[in-house]
């Protein structure tokens, strides 16, 4: 059944995040031949569409206004409602990120329509579309069939494939941004944390710590291992809570959940509110001088060691390999 279908592109610092083109994948596969659309939000990003043509989107909105410069929920919700009527979808799809799990049961809401959270699989049944999303903090998985007029879905980075670019031009449809009328809030400084500057939640490759790097100064050789790997650095809340880390680089049941492609866990035991947040990692290597710590469990590799012998060791024979 054909259908029609809206990704709203997720940004972070004006560029695209690549969930964006991964739920243009996924949008292709719900559309079984309709059309396909992708609505980019902010200032300054005409620069995005090109990008979301090449990566399948038929129709790209753009709506490009100052005041969605920095997301404001309101702001943000309208101009999201603007795209949907101009298109008439019958899937609005969202990355699992802070804007769309934040927007998307709103709007759902708003348009009294099914919302499905956290998809890492879509596929199609006849006439029925099938989302994929864990449950029991990934220790299962449910396959919800969702029906009625429009669905909204949020889609968890790194799990549906980006397509392939193609040369296909989408056409560029410019929307007036109409604010609405009350606007409750305005946004008028933002404060930026420093980070390791790859996105923890987009991350192929993720070094995280743990308790047992003991101190802030203990994560040095996570962060050089990660330079060497071009890998993000994680954390365990135990890590966090003994203030040796920031809590943005939390990983787990209350922090982020992360499906990298490599999870190396330095000194950390493997409780399950954290495997809640990195246990569906593709590969997952475990290094704890403990060798009956529940981490081994869930790790494909496991090296029973001390972490400042072996990162250092990981680093050097990796820089070695990928000089
Ligand atoms: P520990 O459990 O203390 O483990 C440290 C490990 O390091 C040990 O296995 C030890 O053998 C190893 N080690 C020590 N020294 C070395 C060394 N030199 N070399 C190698 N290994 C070494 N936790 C999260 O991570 N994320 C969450 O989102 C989260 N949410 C929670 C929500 C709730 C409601 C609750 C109750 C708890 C939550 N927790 C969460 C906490 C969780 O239960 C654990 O307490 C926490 O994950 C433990 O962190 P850790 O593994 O770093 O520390």
């Amino acid at each position: 059944m054909k259908r029609k279908v809206l990704v709203v592109a997720d940004l972070r610092a004006n560029q695209l995040r690549n969930v964006s083109l991964e739920a243009l994948g996924g949008a292709n596969t719900l559309a079984d031949g309709g059309e396909v659309a992708a609505v980019v939000i902010g200032h300054g990003v005409s620069s995005l569409v090109q990008p979301l043509s090449e990566h399948g989107a038929n129709h790209v909105y753009v709506i490009d206004h100052a005041d969605l410069a920095q997301y404001v929920p309101d702001a943000y919700e309208a101009a999201v409602s603007q795209a949907i009527e101009a298109f008439d979808p019958q899937v609005v799809l969202f990355a699992h990120s802070a804007i769309g799990r934040d927007v998307a049961p709103a709007l759902a809401a708003k348009h009294k329509a099914g919302q499905v959270s956290d998809i890492i699989h879509v596929e199609l049944a006849g006439d029925d579309m099938l989302f994929t999303r864990p449950i029991y903090a990934g220790k299962a998985f449910a396959k919800v069939k969702a029906s009625g007029h429009v669905v909204f879905a949020t889609i968890r980075p790194n799990n549906l494939p980006m397509p392939e670019q193609t040369s296909e031009q989408a056409d560029v449809v410019n929307i007036d941004y109409a604010a609405p009328a009350n606007l409750r809030t305005k946004v008028r400084e933002v404060l930026k944390k420093a980070s390791s500057g790859v996105d923890l939640s987009e991350a192929k490759i993720i070094v995280s710590g743990g308790r047992g790097v003991k101190s802030a100064d203990g994560f040095k050789p996570l962060y050089e291992l990660a330079e060497v790997l071009g890998a993000a650095v994680g954390a365990s809340r135990g890590a966090c809570d003994a203030g040796y880390c920031d809590y943005s680089m939390q990983i787990g049941q209350t922090g982020k959940v992360v499906t990298p492609d490599l999870y190396i866990a330095c000194g950390i035991s493997g409780a399950i509110q954290h495997l809640a947040g990195m246990s569906n990692s593709k590969i997952i290597v475990a290094i704890n001088k403990d060798p009956e710590a529940p981490i081994f469990k869930v790790a494909d590799y496991g090296i029973v060691g001390d972490l400042f012998d072996v990162v250092p060791a990981l680093s050097s024979e990796a820089r070695k390999v990928l000089a």
